[in-house]
């Protein structure tokens, strides 16, 4: 049984059908009489299945043939250094949209190894934040590549457009937003994504790069953050997060069951608007995001003071509401409402924020 409702924004819950089914082969996967974590990597059990869940990550997203697609390790921070590691090449400027606080993250980082052009596109008009569209984003003709991050996990901020830049290879941190709808995968050189919200458990990062980016890396470059290297050994340079890997493919299969990315964008985008427009028609809970920006994934609330924010989330927990806390620098409260929830988990939320209105307001 269930007794908890996850608003984390990662860790984030997991689809309950895949925790049900990774229970139930706990103990003798695949009738190995073990469990897949015991499994060598190098094993045709665990080799087949780590085949079958790139496969169905390239059916889903619909990934074209002159892509590898990599299981990494270091999160969606090791990204950060590796994607200026391994394609600048001997270009020495990268341009940076900042949107938001882990698009500076990524700024921050690539600056170690190149001049990074930061092309700032938050707009605060009276209190309400919006994003530049990609049309106005002033980018340096001579740069490597545009580094953008499709859904700011904290502020709650997205672009949902893919861009498109005349021969420019744009990299994404899609680590929030990946697989919460469908993307023009070959509009992008490079999409890097954390598995802790929408894929699977922390421990394993999925990169999606195009081949003739592949190989450019300087030879001091350690072999492990090397896509050429990874790809030759098909992400089994080391040894890989196995059970990590397991999880991500059973969550790849619940997607497809469940129709695909329209299917979760269909999905996502009811819950979003529900809760937006909950939001919206109440005068004591305030979002504060321009509706075209608006994330899918994580939507960011405040009550009208701090006092009733700590009390909310209190509160929220003695609901069974849990994770629900805003990120520390921007306060109030945040859900994200990633995949594996549905709809009747967020009317549950959005009933406990009437009732505490009603107690509170
Ligand atoms: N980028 C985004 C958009 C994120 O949301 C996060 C984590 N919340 C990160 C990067 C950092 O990810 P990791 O902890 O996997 O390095």
């Amino acid at each position: 049984m269930k007794k908890t409702i996850n608003f984390s924004a990662g860790p984030a819950m997991l689809p309950h059908e895949v925790l049900i089914q990774a229970q139930a082969e706990l103990l003798n996967w695949h009738q190995t009489g073990c469990s897949v974590m015991e499994l060598s990597h190098r094993g045709k059990d665990f080799e087949q299945y780590a085949l079958e869940a790139t496969q169905d990550l390239r059916d889903i997203l619909n990934i074209p043939d002159n892509y590898k697609v990599l299981f990494l390790q270091g999160g969606a921070r090791a990204q950060f250094a590796s994607v200026p590691l391994n394609i600048l090449s001997d270009n020495t400027t990268a341009d940076y949209i900042e949107s938001g606080y882990w698009s500076k993250c990524a700024s921050d980082e690539a600056e170690k190894y190149c001049h990074v052009n930061r092309i700032k596109i938050q707009n605060d008009n009276n209190g309400i934040l919006s994003l530049k569209p990609y049309e106005q984003w002033q980018i340096n003709p001579d740069s490597a590549y545009i580094h953008y991050c499709p859904n700011e996990t904290i502020e709650g901020l997205a672009i949902f457009d893919d861009p498109t830049f005349d021969n420019k290879t744009i990299v994404a941190d899609f680590s929030s937003c990946i697989l919460s709808k469908p993307i023009n995968i070959s509009q992008y050189g490079i999409i890097y994504a954390g598995a802790q919200k929408n894929i699977g458990p922390s421990g394993i990062t999925i990169v999606i790069v195009r081949d003739d980016l592949i190989g450019k890396a300087k030879q001091e470059l350690p072999s492990i953050l090397d896509y050429a290297v990874q790809a030759k050994h098909d992400s089994m340079f080391n040894t890989p997060p196995t059970f990590a890997w397991y999880m991500s493919g059973l969550v790849f299969k619940w997607i497809k069951q469940l129709g695909g990315l329209t299917a979760m964008e269909e999905r996502n985008r009811s819950k979003a608007e529900m809760l937006y427009r909950y939001i919206d028609q109440s005068d004591f809970y305030h979002n504060r995001i321009a509706t075209e920006n608006r994330s899918i994934m994580n939507v960011p609330f405040t009550s009208p003071s701090e006092d009733l924010d700590k009390r909310f989330v209190e509160k929220a927990s003695q609901h069974g509401i849990i994770g629900i806390k805003g990120h520390r620098i921007v306060g109030g409260m945040r859900a994200s409402i990633y995949n594996a929830m549905d709809l009747a988990e967020v009317e549950y939320l959005i009933e406990f924020m009437k009732e505490f209105e009603k107690t509170n307001g």
